[in-house]
């Protein structure tokens, strides 16, 4: 890069300082690094007076990743050639290795400047200073003059401070195209995905930012959405429940239906510094499939019901004749069996059709005391045989709850079958229960093996076995908790699970308490 006319280094304390001053505030006014770069090697050019001036960027391990060279003139190629010359044995390589500044009175005689045979201007003095950061060397910059002995000890110094603030300003432009590069891709990701994306924040949920998806699925226009709190523009939305609690409980995870149709897998989550962002993911497809597999599996139950209960029925006959072989009554046993276990499977699934179908939808007050004693004694027997403790841990008063009383006696007690079913001979089973201000929670703790991270992901999901072969060899159908889940997500309320792998299983059954019932206490049952 060449300079004007050679104005000359300042005189004077003050002068200098002037002239710092006014180069910092010209190294800042832009944050485009090639226009920092520009800038920086053509006001260190112009300050000192010199013919004309070199920079070379750095990375970490001392490459030269950006430059702006002297010899503008030379193709790309040969500039390239220059630059790795004179790295290697060049005054460029010098200052790299040695880490300072340095003057060369007259290039003929000081062997660190390196002399092309091809120059056409030759150099015959100049100034040398390296940028640095932090300790690290983040570049370098030289200064040329055409007559010997241009540049003194005040030049460099001044050169020093001058690379210092480069440093600084190149740093600060190098930051921004990263953050603005960053935010460039997170933008273009945001504009191509299908899922909806919204960012609020605060209590009133202000939509701070959306994407194309969102704006389509929610009829939403970004320029005059943006700023105003989401119950203003979706009001009555389902989704302004889920922001409220995750505003409270930092993540939510739902599926909703919009006003316009469709179902929606919405997860809302609290980012510090970012906002609550929204991403609803449209899964129309699958419900619509899943409602079609469960009506054919509910149409083929109930017709496998009659047959089945059938022979059953002849089975049992023929189990009662006298004058069966004793091979005769093994077959007649396995052929019970058997049939008892497609009863369970097609009455399991059957449940389930009807409890996602919302058929027994009737409510009516009922006591969680009178659900767990009664499930205990339904298990007792079997508790027993396997010598599993059975407890529970109820405290005397709890409110009643308004459910249906059969299935929330089915939910607890697929929870309490399965804790007795998978714990090992000798181990222990726990109910305990409790309420808070808006909902009772019920535990079935068990002591058995435990349920890895991965599988407790799926383990609510129809037809869904988990854990390795000894697990398999229990019977059971994969919809016991399947069940749970449709039942007590029918109530409103949720189910979780708590476990580690050789550490027991807790679940969890969450249910709300209708507001008009939260004062009255039943006290019956066990405690
Ligand atoms: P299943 O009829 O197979 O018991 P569930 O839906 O009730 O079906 O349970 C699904 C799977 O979850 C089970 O097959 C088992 O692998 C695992 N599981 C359920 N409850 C427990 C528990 N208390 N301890 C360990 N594993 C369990």
């Amino acid at each position: 890069m060449n300079a004007g006319s050679r104005s000359g280094p300042p005189q004077g304390a003050t002068a200098t300082l002037k002239l710092l001053f006014d180069i910092t505030r010209e190294f800042s006014s832009t944050l485009e690094l090639p226009a920092v770069l520009g800038k920086v090697l053509s006001l260190t050019v112009q300050s000192l007076g010199a013919s004309q001036g070199s920079l070379f960027m750095l990375d970490g391990r001392g490459e030269v990743v950006r430059y702006f060279l002297a010899r503008q003139h030379l193709p790309a190629e040969e500039r390239k050639r220059v630059v790795s010359v004179v790295m290697e044995k060049g005054l460029a390589g010098w200052v790299f290795r040695h880490r300072k500044g340095a003057i060369v009175e007259d290039t003929r005689t000081d062997d660190r400047w390196h002399i092309f045979d091809n120059d056409e201007k030759p150099v015959r003095s100049v100034l040398a200073a390296p940028l640095t950061r932090r300790g690290m060397m983040t570049g370098l910059v030289t200064l040329e003059h055409q007559q010997p002995g241009a540049f003194n000890r005040l030049d460099l110094q001044l050169l020093t401070a001058i690379a210092h603030q480069a440093a600084i300003a190149i740093e600060n432009a190098h930051l921004f195209t990263q953050v603005s590069d960053e935010r460039d891709t997170v933008a273009s990701i945001l504009n191509t995905v299908n899922d909806a994306i919204l960012v609020s924040d605060g209590r009133e949920h202000r939509l701070a930012m959306l994407n194309p998806a969102a704006a389509t699925l929610l009829d939403l226009r970004p320029d005059d959405a943006v700023g105003k709190p989401l119950g203003d523009l979706l009001p009555d939305s389902p989704l302004l429940k889920l922001l409220d609690q995750a505003a409270e409980e930092q993540a939510q995870d739902a599926v909703i239906e919009l006003a316009g149709g469709g179902h929606h897998h919405v997860r809302v989550h609290d980012i510090p510094r970012v906002g609550r962002v929204t991403v609803l993911h449209d899964i129309t497809h699958f419900t619509e499939l899943d409602a079609l597999k469960s009506e054919f599996v509910a149409a083929v139950s109930h017709d496998l019901k009659n047959p089945l209960g059938t022979i059953l029925g002849y089975a049992w006959m023929l189990d009662d004749e006298a004058g069966l072989t004793e091979l005769q009554r093994r077959y007649v046993t396995s052929i019970l069996q058997s049939v008892q276990r497609m009863q369970k499977l097609v009455g399991n699934l059957l449940d389930l059709a009807k409890i996602e179908a919302g058929v027994d939808a009737d409510r009516e007050p009922c006591s969680v005391q009178t659900i767990i004693a009664n499930v205990v004694n339904q298990f007792a027997a079997r508790a027993g045989e396997r010598e599993i403790k059975l407890e529970v841990a109820v405290p005397d008063e709890l409110p009643a709850i308004v459910a249906n009383e059969l299935r929330i006696t089915q939910a607890i007690g697929n929870l309490v079958s399965n804790a007795i079913k998978y714990t090992p001979e000798g181990g222990r089973v726990v109910i305990p229960a409790k309420h808070t201000a808006e909902s009772i929670i019920v535990g079935v703790i068990d002591s058995g093996p435990g349920i890895s991270s991965v599988d407790q992901s799926r383990l609510f999901q129809k037809f869904s076995r988990v854990g390795g072969q000894e697990m398999a060899e229990i019977a059971g159908t994969g919809l016991g908790l399947a069940i749970v889940r449709s039942v007590v997500e029918s109530h409103n309320g949720r189910v979780w699970v708590e476990s580690q792998l050789g550490k027991g299983s807790a679940f969890f059954i969450q249910l709300p308490l209708d507001a008009a019932l939260a004062n009255e206490t039943s006290e019956s049952g066990p405690s």
